[in-house]
């Protein structure tokens, strides 16, 4: 696994990266190219979900148990449920669940290095990226999906590299743990089936919304 900071300068460049394009493509305004940058970011650390512990765990648990409340609250706008009541409810309940139900459920169902350290693990986080985005148009959303995507390649990059290391001071050398983190497939047959599938059903919903 490569270190921390690495990682941290992996998604900053994936983000600001993604966000440039989105500025010169589609004239993306200072708020929208500042929202890609985080959603690339993030993309970086989505897969670190499969990590025990650690400081990346700890902050894409608290980073996404704020984001995916917030994103989805745009659905609540709609029906004009935006009351404080509402408001301290939604927002408080969101996250705990998130940060504690589902980070506990991830910790136990995850194995570090498996199916979330894989392309069609990215594709699948690109694709519920541009979903996120869909009711901000389809330019934007192609832009977020695309930047999710990048930040989880970069992350899969930057971990591959970290398993080289130099034989006799200069020969790169390759470490037990190459290849586990930029593949696409694990060891179990269940497993492949359910991510393959999710992607086919992110990539029928994004055609529906588009
Ligand atoms: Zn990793």
């Amino acid at each position: 696994m490569a270190q921390f900071k690495t990682h941290l300068a992996g998604w900053v460049i994936a983000g600001a990266g993604v966000s440039a394009l989105g500025i010169f493509t589609y004239e993306l305004n200072l708020i929208q190219a500042c929202a890609i940058f985080v959603i690339g970011s993030v993309g970086g650390l989505l897969p670190d979900l499969d990590s025990d512990s650690g400081k990346p765990l700890v902050l894409v648990f608290e980073l996404i148990s704020v984001l995916i409340p917030t994103l989805l609250f745009i659905n609540f706008i709609r029906q004009e449920w935006t009351s404080p009541e509402f408001l301290i409810c939604y927002f408080t309940f969101s996250y705990l669940f998130i940060n504690y139900v589902v980070c506990a459920a991830i910790k136990r169902l995850t194995v570090h290095r498996g199916i979330m350290h894989s392309v069609p693990f990215a594709l699948f986080c690109g694709g519920i990226g541009y979903l996120f985005f869909a009711s901000s148009g389809k330019e934007i959303a192609t832009i977020a999906g695309l930047g999710v995507l990048a930040g989880c390649l970069v992350h899969l990059v930057l971990d591959e590299l970290s398993s080289l290391t130099l034989k006799f001071g200069f020969i790169p050398w390759l470490k037990k743990s190459s290849g586990m983190a930029l593949k696409l497939k694990s060891n179990s047959l269940a497993t492949n089936l359910l991510i393959y599938s999710l992607i086919i059903i992110v990539a029928i919903k994004i055609v529906f919304v588009s």
